[in-house]
């Protein structure tokens, strides 16, 4: 079986501001996950960002991208980063990083 390479990831698990652990997105997953509507080893975010590192368009043919996660602190209000981490373009769409659920373990 072919292993697929690691990608590098920063996991960011308290508040910036005030410390806290609770964050919306989480909290109402772990509801769901209480309720038996989710798996247990489910993550959850409010939203993602994604920044290609290169020049222009045409003088690159593979670039890292940042992909970055964002929840909300439930105890403060302050949205912050949750989890990022690094992939890489290909141009041509070949290896563009998927959509979905980040944290699979797959
Ligand atoms: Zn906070």
């Amino acid at each position: 079986m072919e292993e697929k390479p690691k990608a590098f990831g920063i996991d960011f698990t308290k508040c910036p501001n005030c410390a806290s652990k609770k964050k919306l997105a989480n909290e109402v997953l772990l509801k769901q996950i209480e309720k038996g509507n989710m798996p247990k080893n489910s993550r959850a975010f409010l939203y993602t960002h994604q920044s290609i590192i290169a020049g222009q368009p045409g003088t690159w043919l593979s670039a890292p991208v940042v992909i970055s996660f964002y929840d909300v602190c439930v105890d403060c209000g302050t949205v912050y980063c949750i989890h990022a981490e690094i992939q890489t373009a290909v141009q041509g769409g070949k290896n563009i990083p998927k959509s979905g659920n980040p944290f699979s373990n797959s």
